[in-house]
């Protein structure tokens, strides 16, 4: 059996419709094992005016929790030279999650994947984070259309990227920006193909639900779906704190 986690979740302090204890609430009703709340950092080099109140929340509600919840940030967006400079976080921040930029303003796919893999490398470079979220969930892009559009070549080399740093890769379910373009089976098996090819060159993976409100905490059936059929089994996924159940 796959682990009851969720890594990746947002609430009221960014753009989430739930409290921090709610979320914590919706988990348990779950049977989830490890949570990891992460509302988005758009700028890491400052700051957040809310992660003080976060961490006070969520130190409140682990006094009655049944389950693990760790306080992370996700950094969403960032720019390359952000990701270059030490983070000004307090260690009470346990998980950081970083989504690898979306180029804007670019046409041309071979230009637009280039900028998203040096985008992939300096989060792999940088050792304060600790989970890459949802990597090539371009759909929303408006210049990749299709996943299978993405060469071997430029999944490879995300792979190779991902195993040579500590980084691991999330799984995410909340894919719908692709279907609008392709249908949900093709897109499946193209992505479960680039989990093989991940898996092939030693990625270690783990599974984030993205959930902005509690009807998404611990959605995660999709991810273990594509993790089962590429060939990753349970003892496999990261644990914070953990690593892996070997
Ligand atoms: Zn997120």
């Amino acid at each position: 059996m796959y682990p009851r986690i969720d890594l990746h979740m947002h609430t009221r302090h960014s753009d989430g419709r739930n409290t921090i204890e709610e979320m914590i609430r919706a988990a348990e009703a779950n049977d989830l094992e490890v949570i990891a709340i992460t509302d988005h950092i758009f700028c890491p080099i400052k700051r957040p005016t809310w992660l003080d109140t976060a961490i006070r929340e969520v130190n409140k509600a682990k006094e009655n929790a049944s389950l693990k919840v760790l306080l992370g940030v996700e950094i969403t967006r960032p720019s390359i030279r952000d990701l270059t400079k030490k983070f000004p976080l307090p260690a009470s921040i346990e998980h950081i999650v970083c989504e690898h930029p979306i180029p804007s303003g670019i046409k041309d796919k071979k230009v637009f994947l280039r900028e998203v893999i040096e985008g992939i490398r300096h989060i792999a470079s940088n050792d304060q984070v600790n989970v890459l979220a949802h990597p090539l969930n371009l759909g929303r892009s408006g210049v990749i259309g299709n996943f299978k559009d993405i060469s071997k070549d430029v999944l490879e080399e995300v792979a190779r990227i991902l195993a040579d740093s500590h980084v691991v890769m999330e799984i995410m379910s909340q894919m719908y920006w692709w279907y609008p373009y392709m249908d949900i089976s093709t897109f499946t098996e193209a992505y479960t193909e680039f989990i093989r090819i991940c898996k092939h060159h030693g990625v270690i993976f783990t599974i984030g639900s993205d959930a902005h409100s509690v009807c998404g905490v611990g959605n995660t059936y999709w991810s273990i779906k594509v993790l089962s059929r590429a060939g990753v089994t349970p003892d496999e996924i990261w644990i914070p704190d953990e690593g892996l159940r070997l």
